[in-house]
């Protein structure tokens, strides 16, 4: 812990300058310290950004595949190296447990960087053939330019991958902002990739979604948008980009419905819930948030998991055996607290684990059960994001299904039964860009992941996010 170097400079044009807009104060979530101001960028800087990328896309869009992947490999290898500086700064900035930042995220992150290097080599068009005679046709998949790249902050890095990988590896040049309550990791992810992409390929940029963001968005030379963010964010993205039609890719939030059936291994729901309702401190867009249970097993389900979650470690960074963190922001905890509040108002629901503000320094907040919530309840509608589940009780099949697509979301799900031809029949019905059969949130870089409805509709990972970040193009030549 005792030598963390901050690094604070933008990357411009393959080089480092300090912003010249407002600084920004970055805090240590885990104890509500100052870890360093950070001046943003000014709009003259974001503008020099644009322009770098914009000069920079002949070259890179001409580079073979070969190339680009073999510089992704790179940076997967440099970000392997320096795994706990990366995971360190993580930890810092999100409060997140050092053991999980290293353990869990920074292999995820390389695994993005190297599938995306192979992937570029294997993207192609579809098609070659004569549909008019004396006419050859043919279907070419091409960069769609300079990229602007919006982060938030549940997963700074790996939100940062998911979005410059598949870029990248397409041909694309990109600018990106990571959030500003979390930059600290993309800004060492600027001293490694400068020394291995050409200048102009990669620049980053900090500041506030409203100054930095907006000006991005609006930029005429940029082609594409690319958020991951919340719902609101992502409509006032869009209409910013539409005034230049502008291509975008959103990725919003999730409220993801988890449904249990009475035949259910209940250890496996409770073990399942309990981690994946609750990791990263519930500040995830696939989090198992919103479980239906079958009448039968509801009970046992609400007692097995409500000591489940009483056990969970919450705590700082470093402490032994710590599991979850606090949340980003006094507001997010502030939001979250509210949330509960009013659930407790509502007078038919019981809070069977937390439903506290954790006391002492830092954004802390226990993990909380809501039992006997309503389909109607605004515990069950909106994304809380933060450490709460809430459990509805069901009667038959059908309810189920129908209560978890009456949503706004659309990105995650999960049916936990034996029965396999039930768990299909249900997961062929449910509007959700994923369904996991008796897990919850696990992800791979050969899968795509994404939403639908309100989440958005950009897809990460796999092949169909390289093709999102290219364009189909017809080419025809007259024999
Ligand atoms: P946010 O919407 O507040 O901010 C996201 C990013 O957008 C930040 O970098 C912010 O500065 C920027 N931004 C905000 N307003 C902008 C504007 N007008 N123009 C341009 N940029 C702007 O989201 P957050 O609070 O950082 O992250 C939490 C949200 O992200 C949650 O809703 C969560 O569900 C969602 N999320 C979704 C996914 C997914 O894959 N679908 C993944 C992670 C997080």
């Amino acid at each position: 812990m005792t030598d963390i170097t901050f690094h604070t400079d933008l990357l411009i044009d393959g080089a480092f300058v300090r912003g010249d807009g407002e600084a920004e104060r970055v805090l240590n979530p885990a104890t509500g310290a100052l870890l360093v101001e950070l001046p943003e960028a000014s709009v003259e800087q974001v503008h020099k950004a644009v322009s770098a990328a914009h000069r920079a896309f002949d070259g890179w869009s001409d580079s073979t595949p070969m190339e680009r992947s073999r510089l992704l490999l790179k940076l997967a290898d440099a970000v392997e190296a320096r795994a706990e500086a990366f995971a360190r700064l993580e930890s810092l900035n999100c409060g997140k447990p050092y053991a999980r930042a290293l353990g869990d995220e920074i292999p995820a992150i390389a695994d993005c960087l190297r599938y995306f290097a192979g992937a570029a080599r294997c993207l192609g068009g579809t098609v070659a053939g004569e549909y008019l005679a004396g006419h050859t046709s043919m279907i070419r998949r091409d960069p769609v330019g300079v990229v602007a790249s919006i982060a938030p902050w549940n997963y700074p890095l790996m939100m940062a991958a998911w979005k410059i990988a598949p870029a990248l590896a397409g041909g694309n040049t990109v600018v990106l902002k990571p959030s500003e309550q979390t930059p600290l990791s993309t800004l060492l992810l600027a001293q490694v990739a400068a020394e291995i992409f050409p200048k102009g390929v990669l620049n980053i940029v900090c500041g506030r979604g409203g100054s930095v963001g907006q000006t991005l968005v609006e930029h005429p030379l940029v082609r594409m948008v690319s958020v991951t963010g919340d719902i609101s964010t992502g409509k006032k993205i869009l209409q910013a980009a539409s005034s230049t039609v502008k291509r975008t890719h959103l990725e919003l939030g999730g409220k993801a419905p988890v449904i249990v059936f009475d035949d259910a291994d209940l250890a496996a729901v409770v073990e399942g819930m309990r981690t994946f309702g609750y990791y990263n401190a519930g500040q995830d867009c696939t989090a198992a948030c919103r479980i239906y249970a079958g009448a039968k097993i509801h009970d046992r389900l609400v007692a097995d998991l409500s000591s489940a979650v009483k056990s969970i470690k919450v705590g700082t960074q470093d402490e032994p055996d710590v599991e979850i963190g606090p949340l980003i922001s006094d507001r997010q905890r502030n939001r979250v607290a509210s949330f509960v509040e009013r659930a407790q108002m509502a007078g038919h629901m019981e809070i069977t684990a937390g439903g506290k503000v954790r006391a002492g320094g830092g954004f802390f907040y226990e993990p909380t059960v809501i039992a006997g919530a309503r389909q109607d309840d605004e515990i069950v509608r909106r994304e809380v994001f933060g450490p709460v589940v809430s459990v509805t009780r069901f009667s038959d099949a059908e309810q189920a299904i129908a209560w978890a697509n009456d949503s706004d979301y659309g990105l995650a799900s999960s049916v936990w039964t034996q029965d396999v031809g039930r768990a299909m029949r249900v997961a062929r019905k449910l509007q959700y860009g994923c369904t996991w059969i008796n897990t919850h949130f696990m992800l791979v870089n050969e899968m795509p992941h994404g939403g639908l409805k309100s989440s958005g509709y950009g897809k990460d990972m796999s092949l169909y996010a390289l093709e999102d970040y290219t364009v189909p193009r017809h080419v025809m030549v007259r024999l």
